[in-house]
Protein backbone atom coordinates (compact mmCIF):
# COMPACT_ATOMS: atom_id res chain seq x y z
CA UNK A 1 0.00 0.00 0.00
CA UNK A 2 1.19 3.13 -0.88
CA UNK A 3 1.71 5.99 1.68
CA UNK A 4 -1.50 7.96 0.47
CA UNK A 5 -3.10 5.12 0.06
CA UNK A 6 -2.64 4.51 4.01
CA UNK A 7 -3.80 7.76 4.86
CA UNK A 8 -6.69 7.29 3.47
CA UNK A 9 -7.41 4.17 5.36
CA UNK A 10 -6.51 5.66 8.55
CA UNK A 11 -8.13 8.89 8.01
CA UNK A 12 -6.04 10.27 11.38
CA UNK A 13 -8.28 7.85 13.04
CA UNK A 14 -7.00 6.87 16.59
CA UNK A 15 -5.55 3.64 16.06
CA UNK A 16 -4.17 1.47 19.30
CA UNK A 17 -2.83 -2.19 19.12
CA UNK A 18 -2.73 -5.17 21.98
CA UNK A 19 0.47 -6.99 21.14
CA UNK A 20 0.82 -10.23 23.70
CA UNK A 21 3.68 -12.38 23.39
CA UNK A 22 2.70 -16.09 22.86
CA UNK A 23 4.53 -17.39 25.37
CA UNK A 24 2.33 -18.29 27.99
CA UNK A 25 -1.93 -17.45 28.23
CA UNK A 26 -3.14 -14.53 28.78
CA UNK A 27 -2.82 -13.55 32.09
CA UNK A 28 -5.21 -10.93 34.06
CA UNK A 29 -2.50 -7.90 33.32
CA UNK A 30 -2.56 -8.54 29.85
CA UNK A 31 -6.20 -8.79 29.44
CA UNK A 32 -6.53 -5.50 31.65
CA UNK A 33 -4.16 -3.62 28.57
CA UNK A 34 -6.07 -5.54 26.19
CA UNK A 35 -9.14 -4.00 27.75
CA UNK A 36 -7.92 -0.51 27.56
CA UNK A 37 -6.60 -0.60 24.34
CA UNK A 38 -9.96 -1.71 23.20
CA UNK A 39 -12.05 0.68 25.17
CA UNK A 40 -10.41 3.70 24.31
CA UNK A 41 -10.51 2.60 20.46
CA UNK A 42 -14.32 2.31 20.88
CA UNK A 43 -14.58 5.26 22.87
CA UNK A 44 -13.08 7.02 20.23
CA UNK A 45 -14.26 5.73 17.03
CA UNK A 46 -11.22 4.34 16.11
CA UNK A 47 -9.22 1.18 15.10
CA UNK A 48 -8.62 -1.51 17.34
CA UNK A 49 -5.32 -3.99 16.13
CA UNK A 50 -4.29 -7.66 17.59
CA UNK A 51 -0.54 -8.11 16.92
CA UNK A 52 1.06 -11.42 18.22
CA UNK A 53 4.34 -10.49 18.98
CA UNK A 54 5.71 -13.76 18.17
CA UNK A 55 9.35 -12.90 17.03
CA UNK A 56 10.75 -15.40 19.72
CA UNK A 57 10.32 -18.66 17.94
CA UNK A 58 12.08 -20.55 21.16
CA UNK A 59 9.04 -19.13 23.55
CA UNK A 60 6.45 -18.81 21.32
CA UNK A 61 3.80 -20.88 20.48
CA UNK A 62 0.53 -21.36 18.20
CA UNK A 63 -1.49 -23.42 21.02
CA UNK A 64 -0.27 -19.96 22.85
CA UNK A 65 -1.65 -17.89 20.27
CA UNK A 66 -5.05 -19.99 20.09
CA UNK A 67 -5.84 -19.85 23.69
CA UNK A 68 -4.55 -16.17 23.41
CA UNK A 69 -7.39 -15.69 20.68
CA UNK A 70 -9.55 -17.71 22.19
CA UNK A 71 -9.66 -15.37 25.88
CA UNK A 72 -10.37 -12.39 23.80
CA UNK A 73 -12.98 -13.34 22.21
CA UNK A 74 -14.12 -14.73 25.75
CA UNK A 75 -13.70 -11.01 26.91
CA UNK A 76 -15.72 -9.76 24.11
CA UNK A 77 -12.76 -7.53 22.79
CA UNK A 78 -13.22 -7.90 18.82
CA UNK A 79 -10.78 -6.50 16.83
CA UNK A 80 -10.49 -4.90 13.65
CA UNK A 81 -7.03 -5.88 12.24
CA UNK A 82 -5.34 -8.68 13.19
CA UNK A 83 -4.91 -12.34 12.93
CA UNK A 84 -8.27 -13.77 11.01
CA UNK A 85 -10.01 -10.79 10.23
CA UNK A 86 -6.78 -9.24 8.23
CA UNK A 87 -6.52 -6.04 7.20
CA UNK A 88 -4.51 -3.38 5.23
CA UNK A 89 -0.84 -3.14 7.00
CA UNK A 90 -0.45 -7.44 7.20
CA UNK A 91 0.44 -9.70 8.49
CA UNK A 92 -0.53 -9.06 11.93
CA UNK A 93 1.93 -11.86 13.28
CA UNK A 94 5.68 -10.55 13.85
CA UNK A 95 7.04 -13.83 13.21
CA UNK A 96 5.77 -13.17 9.25
CA UNK A 97 7.02 -9.87 9.23
CA UNK A 98 11.15 -10.58 9.69
CA UNK A 99 11.49 -9.62 6.09
CA UNK A 100 10.10 -6.43 6.70
CA UNK A 101 12.54 -6.05 9.65
CA UNK A 102 15.24 -7.22 8.01
CA UNK A 103 14.71 -4.55 5.04
CA UNK A 104 13.75 -1.71 7.50
CA UNK A 105 17.19 -1.95 9.07
CA UNK A 106 19.11 -2.75 6.29
CA UNK A 107 17.98 1.10 4.99
CA UNK A 108 18.98 2.33 8.57
CA UNK A 109 22.56 1.13 7.89
CA UNK A 110 22.57 2.52 4.25
CA UNK A 111 21.18 5.83 5.47
CA UNK A 112 24.41 5.87 8.23
CA UNK A 113 21.71 5.58 10.95
CA UNK A 114 22.97 2.51 11.74
CA UNK A 115 25.76 -0.20 11.54
CA UNK A 116 27.11 -3.55 11.83
CA UNK A 117 28.68 -4.45 14.45
CA UNK A 118 31.50 -7.41 14.80
CA UNK A 119 31.87 -7.49 18.28
CA UNK A 120 31.93 -11.28 19.79
CA UNK A 121 30.24 -11.31 23.49
CA UNK A 122 33.27 -12.45 24.65
CA UNK A 123 34.72 -8.93 23.84
CA UNK A 124 31.58 -7.06 25.03
CA UNK A 125 31.87 -8.94 28.34
CA UNK A 126 34.95 -7.86 28.98
CA UNK A 127 34.21 -4.35 27.90
CA UNK A 128 31.83 -3.96 30.19
CA UNK A 129 33.63 -5.44 33.29
CA UNK A 130 36.37 -2.74 32.36
CA UNK A 131 33.94 -0.37 32.42
CA UNK A 132 32.17 -1.64 35.98
CA UNK A 133 35.88 -1.92 37.31
CA UNK A 134 36.66 0.93 36.72
CA UNK A 135 33.40 2.94 38.06
CA UNK A 136 32.87 4.42 34.84
CA UNK A 137 29.59 6.34 34.62
CA UNK A 138 28.73 4.78 31.14
CA UNK A 139 28.79 1.18 30.83
CA UNK A 140 26.94 0.04 27.87
CA UNK A 141 28.40 -0.38 24.50
CA UNK A 142 31.45 1.54 23.56
CA UNK A 143 30.72 1.75 20.25
CA UNK A 144 34.07 0.43 18.56
CA UNK A 145 32.32 -0.94 15.28
CA UNK A 146 30.69 2.52 14.89
CA UNK A 147 33.85 3.48 13.68
CA UNK A 148 34.30 0.86 11.09
CA UNK A 149 34.44 1.87 7.43
CA UNK A 150 31.15 0.91 6.01
CA UNK A 151 32.35 -0.43 3.06
CA UNK A 152 35.08 -2.10 4.60
CA UNK A 153 31.67 -3.66 7.07
CA UNK A 154 29.92 -4.39 4.24
CA UNK A 155 32.52 -6.76 2.73
CA UNK A 156 32.64 -8.29 5.98
CA UNK A 157 28.88 -9.29 6.12
CA UNK A 158 29.22 -10.29 2.80
CA UNK A 159 31.95 -12.86 3.56
CA UNK A 160 29.76 -14.07 6.08
CA UNK A 161 31.38 -12.90 9.65
CA UNK A 162 28.84 -12.55 12.39
CA UNK A 163 27.42 -9.43 13.11
CA UNK A 164 24.89 -7.69 15.06
CA UNK A 165 23.25 -4.00 13.58
CA UNK A 166 23.20 -1.45 16.09
CA UNK A 167 21.03 2.01 15.67
CA UNK A 168 23.51 4.80 16.34
CA UNK A 169 22.21 7.34 19.12
CA UNK A 170 22.89 10.29 17.44
CA UNK A 171 25.79 12.42 19.06
CA UNK A 172 24.64 15.29 21.34
CA UNK A 173 21.06 13.67 21.03
CA UNK A 174 20.24 14.71 24.73
CA UNK A 175 17.71 12.97 27.14
CA UNK A 176 14.94 11.81 25.60
CA UNK A 177 11.76 13.34 27.38
CA UNK A 178 8.98 11.18 26.80
CA UNK A 179 5.22 12.82 27.56
CA UNK A 180 3.54 9.99 28.87
CA UNK A 181 -0.50 10.19 29.04
CA UNK A 182 -0.44 8.01 32.48
CA UNK A 183 2.52 9.38 33.93
CA UNK A 184 3.12 12.89 32.72
CA UNK A 185 6.53 13.88 31.51
CA UNK A 186 9.39 10.93 32.45
CA UNK A 187 12.72 11.86 31.32
CA UNK A 188 15.55 9.87 30.11
CA UNK A 189 19.04 10.22 30.68
CA UNK A 190 21.10 10.35 27.25
CA UNK A 191 24.12 9.14 28.70
CA UNK A 192 22.26 5.70 29.27
CA UNK A 193 21.19 4.93 26.04
CA UNK A 194 24.11 3.23 23.92
CA UNK A 195 24.12 2.28 20.76
CA UNK A 196 21.45 -0.80 21.12
CA UNK A 197 21.20 -3.58 18.89
CA UNK A 198 18.37 -3.82 16.77
CA UNK A 199 19.09 -7.32 14.79
CA UNK A 200 20.97 -9.97 16.69
CA UNK A 201 23.59 -11.94 15.37
CA UNK A 202 21.12 -15.04 14.84
CA UNK A 203 18.87 -12.39 12.32
CA UNK A 204 16.24 -11.95 14.28
CA UNK A 205 15.12 -8.49 15.45
CA UNK A 206 14.81 -7.21 18.86
CA UNK A 207 11.22 -6.71 20.49
CA UNK A 208 12.24 -2.55 20.71
CA UNK A 209 13.29 -2.52 16.86
CA UNK A 210 9.97 -5.07 15.63
CA UNK A 211 7.66 -3.14 17.86
CA UNK A 212 8.63 0.02 16.26
CA UNK A 213 8.76 -0.68 12.79
CA UNK A 214 5.21 -2.77 13.53
CA UNK A 215 3.77 0.32 15.08
CA UNK A 216 4.93 2.92 12.57
CA UNK A 217 3.82 0.87 9.50
CA UNK A 218 0.51 0.29 11.33
CA UNK A 219 0.24 3.78 11.89
CA UNK A 220 -0.18 3.38 15.66
CA UNK A 221 -1.43 6.64 17.40
CA UNK A 222 -1.19 5.40 20.99
CA UNK A 223 0.43 2.59 22.51
CA UNK A 224 -1.09 1.72 25.79
CA UNK A 225 0.89 -1.23 27.77
CA UNK A 226 2.00 -1.79 31.13
CA UNK A 227 4.75 0.07 32.63
CA UNK A 228 7.33 -2.57 33.03
CA UNK A 229 8.03 -1.16 29.37
CA UNK A 230 8.60 2.32 30.12
CA UNK A 231 12.22 1.59 30.32
CA UNK A 232 11.94 0.50 26.69
CA UNK A 233 10.57 3.64 25.64
CA UNK A 234 13.44 6.09 25.09
CA UNK A 235 15.11 3.54 22.61
CA UNK A 236 12.03 3.43 21.05
CA UNK A 237 12.19 6.73 20.45
CA UNK A 238 15.56 6.50 18.98
CA UNK A 239 13.97 3.99 16.51
CA UNK A 240 11.07 6.33 15.65
CA UNK A 241 13.40 8.87 14.82
CA UNK A 242 15.88 7.17 12.97
CA UNK A 243 12.96 5.81 11.22
CA UNK A 244 11.58 9.64 10.95
CA UNK A 245 7.95 8.05 12.01
CA UNK A 246 6.15 10.03 14.11
CA UNK A 247 6.09 8.59 17.83
CA UNK A 248 3.00 8.17 18.62
CA UNK A 249 1.47 9.07 22.55
CA UNK A 250 2.03 6.56 24.87
CA UNK A 251 0.28 5.14 28.01
CA UNK A 252 2.06 3.05 30.10
CA UNK A 253 -0.13 1.83 32.68
CA UNK A 254 0.27 0.57 36.23
CA UNK A 255 1.31 -3.23 37.55
CA UNK A 256 -1.10 -5.35 38.88
CA UNK A 257 -0.47 -6.32 42.56
CA UNK A 258 -1.70 -9.08 44.69
CA UNK A 259 -3.25 -8.80 48.19
CA UNK A 260 0.10 -8.98 49.63
CA UNK A 261 1.15 -6.18 47.63
CA UNK A 262 3.59 -8.28 45.35
CA UNK A 263 3.56 -8.40 41.55
CA UNK A 264 0.02 -11.16 40.90
CA UNK A 265 1.32 -14.17 40.58
CA UNK A 266 0.37 -17.99 40.45
CA UNK A 267 0.93 -17.62 44.13
CA UNK A 268 -2.04 -14.96 44.45
CA UNK A 269 -4.25 -18.11 42.99
CA UNK A 270 -6.07 -17.55 39.56
CA UNK A 271 -3.62 -15.53 36.95
CA UNK A 272 -4.81 -16.65 33.13
CA UNK A 273 -8.01 -15.23 31.71
CA UNK A 274 -8.78 -18.95 30.91
CA UNK A 275 -8.99 -19.61 34.31
CA UNK A 276 -11.90 -17.31 35.26
CA UNK A 277 -13.97 -18.44 32.00
CA UNK A 278 -13.07 -22.15 33.38
CA UNK A 279 -14.40 -21.27 37.14
CA UNK A 280 -17.37 -19.63 35.13
CA UNK A 281 -17.44 -16.15 35.88
CA UNK A 282 -19.26 -13.80 33.80
CA UNK A 283 -17.07 -12.15 31.06
CA UNK A 284 -19.11 -9.02 31.13
CA UNK A 285 -18.62 -8.99 34.72
CA UNK A 286 -14.81 -10.02 34.48
CA UNK A 287 -13.96 -7.00 31.98
CA UNK A 288 -15.56 -4.85 34.57
CA UNK A 289 -13.58 -5.67 37.52
CA UNK A 290 -10.81 -5.70 35.43
CA UNK A 291 -11.59 -2.01 33.64
CA UNK A 292 -11.81 -0.58 37.64
CA UNK A 293 -8.20 -1.88 38.03
CA UNK A 294 -6.93 0.99 37.62
CA UNK A 295 -9.48 3.59 35.58
CA UNK A 296 -12.33 4.81 37.31
CA UNK A 297 -15.39 6.04 35.86
CA UNK A 298 -15.92 8.18 38.81
CA UNK A 299 -15.32 8.02 42.14
CA UNK A 300 -18.02 5.50 43.07
CA UNK A 301 -19.50 3.81 40.32
CA UNK A 302 -19.02 0.38 40.42
CA UNK A 303 -21.10 -1.68 37.25
CA UNK A 304 -19.79 -0.46 34.30
CA UNK A 305 -20.76 -2.86 31.51
CA UNK A 306 -19.13 -3.33 28.41
CA UNK A 307 -20.94 -0.96 26.30
CA UNK A 308 -20.59 2.13 28.51
CA UNK A 309 -17.25 1.32 28.92
CA UNK A 310 -16.80 1.53 25.01
CA UNK A 311 -18.58 4.81 25.71
CA UNK A 312 -17.26 6.40 28.37
CA UNK A 313 -13.31 4.94 28.72
CA UNK A 314 -10.56 7.93 28.73
CA UNK A 315 -7.08 7.76 29.64
CA UNK A 316 -7.03 10.78 31.80
CA UNK A 317 -8.45 8.69 34.36
CA UNK A 318 -6.27 5.99 34.69
CA UNK A 319 -4.09 5.73 37.79
CA UNK A 320 -0.48 5.66 37.82
CA UNK A 321 -0.60 3.78 40.97
CA UNK A 322 -0.37 0.11 40.82
CA UNK A 323 -3.96 -1.48 41.68
CA UNK A 324 -4.57 -4.46 43.68
CA UNK A 325 -6.50 -7.66 42.18
CA UNK A 326 -9.44 -8.20 45.16
CA UNK A 327 -10.88 -11.35 44.25
CA UNK A 328 -13.59 -10.57 46.87
CA UNK A 329 -14.33 -7.36 44.66
CA UNK A 330 -14.55 -9.25 41.51
CA UNK A 331 -16.85 -11.84 43.46
CA UNK A 332 -19.64 -9.51 44.12
CA UNK A 333 -19.28 -7.70 40.90
CA UNK A 334 -19.97 -11.33 39.16
CA UNK A 335 -22.80 -11.59 41.82
CA UNK A 336 -24.37 -8.39 40.71
CA UNK A 337 -24.17 -9.16 37.11
CA UNK A 338 -26.42 -12.81 37.93
CA UNK A 339 -28.74 -11.00 40.13
CA UNK A 340 -29.38 -8.34 37.07
CA UNK A 341 -30.79 -11.09 34.94
CA UNK A 342 -34.29 -11.56 34.86
CA UNK A 343 -35.09 -15.48 35.75
CA UNK A 344 -35.95 -16.38 32.58
CA UNK A 345 -31.62 -14.86 31.16
CA UNK A 346 -30.73 -16.51 34.20
CA UNK A 347 -32.08 -20.00 33.36
CA UNK A 348 -31.12 -19.46 29.50
CA UNK A 349 -27.63 -18.34 30.03
CA UNK A 350 -26.94 -19.76 32.79
CA UNK A 351 -28.72 -23.07 34.50
CA UNK A 352 -29.20 -24.78 30.77
CA UNK A 353 -25.29 -24.33 30.33
CA UNK A 354 -24.24 -25.84 33.35
CA UNK A 355 -26.63 -28.30 33.71
CA UNK A 356 -25.73 -29.74 30.62
CA UNK A 357 -22.37 -29.43 30.88
CA UNK A 358 -22.66 -31.30 34.41
CA UNK A 359 -24.43 -33.73 32.78
CA UNK A 360 -27.71 -33.20 34.49
CA UNK A 361 -29.90 -31.81 31.39
CA UNK A 362 -30.13 -32.04 27.88
CA UNK A 363 -29.38 -29.35 25.78
CA UNK A 364 -32.37 -27.81 24.93
CA UNK A 365 -34.05 -28.17 28.18
CA UNK A 366 -35.34 -25.00 28.67
CA UNK A 367 -37.39 -24.55 25.47
CA UNK A 368 -38.73 -27.69 27.04
CA UNK A 369 -39.96 -26.81 30.34
CA UNK A 370 -39.25 -23.01 30.39
CA UNK A 371 -42.04 -21.83 33.73
CA UNK A 372 -40.11 -25.18 35.29
CA UNK A 373 -36.75 -23.47 34.73
CA UNK A 374 -38.01 -19.69 35.14
CA UNK A 375 -39.11 -20.77 39.32
CA UNK A 376 -36.21 -22.88 39.86
CA UNK A 377 -34.02 -19.71 38.48
CA UNK A 378 -35.71 -17.59 41.15
CA UNK A 379 -35.06 -19.90 43.90
CA UNK A 380 -30.94 -20.53 43.02
CA UNK A 381 -30.05 -16.94 41.53
CA UNK A 382 -29.74 -14.91 44.89
CA UNK A 383 -27.75 -17.84 45.98
CA UNK A 384 -25.33 -18.21 43.30
CA UNK A 385 -21.72 -16.19 42.65
CA UNK A 386 -20.42 -17.88 40.00
CA UNK A 387 -22.27 -19.60 37.32
CA UNK A 388 -20.62 -22.92 38.44
CA UNK A 389 -22.37 -22.50 41.97
CA UNK A 390 -26.02 -23.55 40.66
CA UNK A 391 -24.59 -27.26 39.71
CA UNK A 392 -24.48 -27.83 43.10
CA UNK A 393 -27.42 -25.42 44.50
CA UNK A 394 -29.24 -27.92 42.20
CA UNK A 395 -28.21 -31.22 43.30
CA UNK A 396 -31.32 -31.84 45.35
CA UNK A 397 -33.00 -32.41 41.62
CA UNK A 398 -30.85 -34.87 40.83
CA UNK A 399 -31.32 -37.63 43.59
CA UNK A 400 -33.96 -39.75 42.45
CA UNK A 401 -36.91 -41.38 44.19
CA UNK A 402 -34.53 -42.00 47.08
CA UNK A 403 -31.92 -40.02 47.98
CA UNK A 404 -29.00 -41.42 50.00
CA UNK A 405 -29.66 -39.50 53.91
CA UNK A 406 -26.59 -38.10 55.21
CA UNK A 407 -25.98 -39.78 58.62
CA UNK A 408 -25.76 -36.55 60.93
CA UNK A 409 -29.32 -35.20 58.83
CA UNK A 410 -31.16 -38.77 59.80
CA UNK A 411 -30.14 -38.77 63.02
CA UNK A 412 -30.87 -35.56 64.07
CA UNK A 413 -34.36 -35.07 62.30
CA UNK A 414 -35.57 -38.45 61.32
CA UNK A 415 -34.36 -40.36 64.09
CA UNK A 416 -37.19 -38.68 66.48
CA UNK A 417 -40.11 -39.42 67.32
CA UNK A 418 -41.93 -36.74 65.99
CA UNK A 419 -40.51 -37.84 62.37
CA UNK A 420 -42.92 -40.21 61.29
CA UNK A 421 -46.32 -38.51 61.91
CA UNK A 422 -44.81 -35.50 60.51
CA UNK A 423 -44.10 -37.13 56.84
CA UNK A 424 -47.35 -39.35 57.36
CA UNK A 425 -49.69 -36.11 57.60
CA UNK A 426 -47.12 -33.95 54.92
CA UNK A 427 -47.52 -37.04 52.52
CA UNK A 428 -51.28 -37.09 53.16
CA UNK A 429 -51.65 -33.51 52.33
CA UNK A 430 -49.65 -32.98 49.27
CA UNK A 431 -51.82 -35.97 47.40
CA UNK A 432 -54.39 -34.14 48.75
CA UNK A 433 -53.56 -30.98 46.89
CA UNK A 434 -52.28 -32.68 44.21
CA UNK A 435 -55.88 -34.51 43.61
CA UNK A 436 -57.40 -30.75 43.70
CA UNK A 437 -57.72 -28.66 40.46
CA UNK A 438 -55.85 -25.82 42.06
CA UNK A 439 -52.71 -26.81 41.41
CA UNK A 440 -49.33 -28.28 42.74
CA UNK A 441 -47.96 -24.82 43.35
CA UNK A 442 -45.65 -23.63 45.86
CA UNK A 443 -47.90 -21.39 47.88
CA UNK A 444 -50.67 -24.19 47.69
CA UNK A 445 -48.26 -26.42 49.22
CA UNK A 446 -46.57 -24.17 51.66
CA UNK A 447 -50.95 -23.69 53.08
CA UNK A 448 -51.12 -26.94 52.80
CA UNK A 449 -48.30 -27.91 55.10
CA UNK A 450 -48.48 -25.04 57.64
CA UNK A 451 -51.43 -26.16 59.63
CA UNK A 452 -50.03 -29.39 60.57
CA UNK A 453 -47.18 -28.86 62.64
CA UNK A 454 -49.87 -27.84 65.46
CA UNK A 455 -52.40 -30.25 64.92
CA UNK A 456 -49.50 -32.43 65.24
CA UNK A 457 -48.75 -30.69 68.46
CA UNK A 458 -45.11 -31.02 66.82
CA UNK A 459 -42.87 -27.85 66.52
CA UNK A 460 -42.29 -26.13 63.15
CA UNK A 461 -38.56 -27.00 63.05
CA UNK A 462 -38.90 -30.96 63.92
CA UNK A 463 -41.95 -30.94 61.22
CA UNK A 464 -40.34 -28.89 58.03
CA UNK A 465 -36.94 -30.34 59.04
CA UNK A 466 -38.29 -34.09 58.72
CA UNK A 467 -39.34 -33.03 55.33
CA UNK A 468 -36.22 -31.40 54.60
CA UNK A 469 -34.19 -34.28 55.22
CA UNK A 470 -36.34 -36.64 53.48
CA UNK A 471 -36.56 -34.61 50.60
CA UNK A 472 -32.84 -33.69 49.80
CA UNK A 473 -31.06 -36.14 52.31
CA UNK A 474 -29.21 -32.79 53.99
CA UNK A 475 -30.17 -29.97 56.41
CA UNK A 476 -30.24 -27.36 54.31
CA UNK A 477 -32.53 -26.88 51.14
CA UNK A 478 -33.93 -24.23 48.89
CA UNK A 479 -37.66 -22.76 50.42
CA UNK A 480 -40.23 -25.79 51.02
CA UNK A 481 -42.82 -24.64 48.83
CA UNK A 482 -40.58 -24.06 45.95
CA UNK A 483 -38.92 -27.01 46.79
CA UNK A 484 -41.80 -29.57 46.24
CA UNK A 485 -43.23 -27.53 43.40
CA UNK A 486 -39.92 -28.26 41.54
CA UNK A 487 -39.61 -31.78 42.55
CA UNK A 488 -43.35 -32.21 41.56
CA UNK A 489 -45.56 -34.25 43.98
CA UNK A 490 -44.59 -37.78 42.44
CA UNK A 491 -40.95 -37.93 43.00
CA UNK A 492 -41.47 -35.42 46.42
CA UNK A 493 -44.30 -38.41 47.68
CA UNK A 494 -41.71 -40.81 46.50
CA UNK A 495 -39.08 -39.76 48.21
CA UNK A 496 -40.90 -39.18 51.45
CA UNK A 497 -42.43 -42.83 51.17
CA UNK A 498 -38.55 -43.94 51.17
CA UNK A 499 -37.86 -41.94 54.52
CA UNK A 500 -40.14 -43.40 56.08
CA UNK A 501 -39.49 -46.73 55.01
CA UNK A 502 -35.70 -46.43 55.75
CA UNK A 503 -37.23 -44.68 59.07
CA UNK A 504 -39.35 -48.24 59.61
CA UNK A 505 -35.71 -50.31 58.93
CA UNK A 506 -33.31 -48.06 60.86
CA UNK A 507 -36.11 -48.25 64.27
N1 LIG B 1 4.88 -8.23 23.13
C1 LIG B 1 5.11 -7.24 24.15
C2 LIG B 1 4.59 -7.77 25.47
O1 LIG B 1 3.79 -8.69 25.48
C3 LIG B 1 4.39 -5.99 23.74
C4 LIG B 1 4.81 -4.81 24.48
C5 LIG B 1 4.26 -3.57 23.82
O2 LIG B 1 3.04 -3.41 23.90
O3 LIG B 1 5.04 -2.85 23.22
O4 LIG B 1 5.00 -7.35 26.52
Amino acid sequence: MTDSQAMTATQNAIRVRFAPSPTGKLHVGGARTAIYNWAFARANDGVFILRIDDTDPTRSTEENTQIILRAMRWLGLDWDEGPDVGGPFGPYRQADRVARYKEAAEKLVEEGKAYYCFCTPEELEAGRKRAHEAKEEFQGYNGACRKLDPAEAKARVAAGEPHTIRIKVPEGRGDVVVDDAVHGQVTFNAKELDDFIIFRSDDTPTYNFATVVDDADMRITHVIRGDDHLSNTPRQVIVYEALKKPVPTFAHISMILGEDGKKLSKRHGATSVEEYQQESYESEAFVNYLALLGWSFDDKTTIIPRDVLAREFSLNRVSKNPATFDSKKLNWINEQYLLAMTDEEFAEKILGPQLVLAGKEEEGCISLRPEWFALLASVIKPRTKIAGDVVSLTEFLYKGDAPEIEEKAFNKMLAKESAKPSLVAALSALQTLEDKASGFYADAINDALAPLPEELDISRGAFYGAIRVALTGTLVSPPMGEMIELLGCKSTCARIEAALEKIETTA
